[in-house]
C-alpha cells in the first residue's frame, strides 16, 4: 500500500510564499492498492492528481471516497482531469446524505449556475454515484475493504479504516475528535492502523474558542493513536493560517510527545 498527499489543507486553499512547504492544497490524498487507485477526499489537490493519473495509460478506473460535502473536501471535483476521459471510469461515494440527497444531486448542485459554467453533463467517463450510510463494510474491489463511522462535525462526516494486503489506512477527519459520544467508533477505526491520518486543524490554545468547529488538535491525535494502539500517526488538514515555520513548530513537538509522528505535507509519499 503506499500513500501520497496531493492536499493537506483543511477549510481553504492557501498557496503562497508561506507555505510552500507543507503545501496549500485542501484535502486529497491518493492511496494505491496494487494497482487499484482509491482516492480520498476530492480538495484542491484532485486536480494535479487528475493530471498526473492520465500519465499511466493502464489507469482507466478510480474511487473516490469523501469524507463529507464541504468545498474544501469536493472544490476538486469539477477538475479532476480523468472525468473529461470517454474511457476512463470514476466511482464517487460519500455517506449519509441519503434518502433526502443524494452525492450526485450535490455534484449537480456544485457546478450549477451561478456557482459553475457548466454542468455535469460535460463530463465523458462513465460516472457511477454510490451513496451509503456511515458503518457499511464497503468492497470497491477484490482485496480492498472500507469500514466506515460517523464523525462528529458539523454537517457530519465519515471516517474511513481501508484494509489491503495486511495493511491497515486510517483516515479520521474532519472530526472534533475524542471528547463526546464517539469514542468507540474513533479508536476501532484507528485500532493497531499502521497509518492513522488525522485531523489537526487547531493546537490545545485555538480550540478552546473553536469547540463547536468539528475539529480537533495533535494532542488528541496523539491520545487516540496511543489508545487504540496505530503503529503510525499522520497529522493532517493543517489550518490555513498555520505558515511553514508553525507547521515545523508543530511538527517537533507532536514528534517529540509521540516518536514518529508524521506532519503530512502535499506530495509526501508513504509505502505501508
Ligand atoms: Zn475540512
Ligand atoms: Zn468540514
Amino acid at each position: 500500500m503506499q500513500i501520497r498527499f496531493w492536499g493537506v489543507r483543511g477549510t481553504v486553499a492557501c498557496p503562497g510564499p508561506s507555505t510552500v512547504r507543507y503545501g496549500g492544497n485542501t484535502a486529497c490524498i491518493e492511496v494505491r492498492c496494487g494497482k487499484r487507485v482509491i482516492i480520498f477526499d476530492a480538495g484542491t489537490g484532485l486536480r494535479p492528481l487528475g493530471i498526473e493519473l492520465l500519465k499511466d495509460k493502464r489507469i482507466r478506473e478510480v474511487d473516490i471516497f469523501i469524507t463529507h460535502c464541504h468545498l474544501d473536501h469536493v472544490a476538486g471535483l469539477p477538475f479532476f482531469e480523468p472525468l473529461f476521459c470517454e474511457d476512463y471510469v470514476v466511482r464517487i461515494w460519500a455517506a449519509n446524505l441519503a434518502p433526502s440527497s443524494s452525492i450526485e444531486q450535490v455534484t449537480r448542485r456544485l457546478m450549477s449556475s451561478p456557482l459553475f459554467p457548466v454542468q455535469i453533463e460535460i463530463f465523458k467517463a462513465t460516472i457511477e454515484f454510490r451513496d451509503f450510510q456511515s458503518g457499511a463494510v464497503l468492497q470497491p474491489c477484490d482485496g480492498v475493504k472500507l469500514r466506515t463511522a460517523p464523525l462528529d462535525h458539523p454537517d457530519g462526516a465519515n471516517g474511513y479504516r481501508l484494509e489491503y494486503g495486511g495493511r491497515i489506512f486510517a483516515l479520521v477527519s474532519d472530526t472534533a475528535g475524542f471528547p463526546g459520544n464517539r469514542d468507540a467508533d474513533l479508536a476501532w477505526l484507528a485500532h493497531k492502523a499502521d497509518l492513522l491520518v488525522y485531523d489537526a486543524t487547531f493546537t490545545e490554545e485555538e480550540i478552546v474558542s473553536r469547540s463547536n468547529w468539528g475539529h480537533s488538535t495533535w494532542v488528541r491525535g496523539v491520545r487516540l493513536a496511543n489508545e487504540s494502539g496505530a503503529k503510525k500517526l499522520c497529522l493532517f488538514h493543517h489550518d490555513p493560517s498555520h505558515d511553514d515555520d508553525f507547521m515545523d513548530a508543530v511538527a517537533a513537538e507532536a514528534a517529540r510527545a509521540r516518536a514518529g509522528t508524521i506532519t503530512a505535507r502535499e506530495g509526501q509519499i508513504i509505502d505501508l
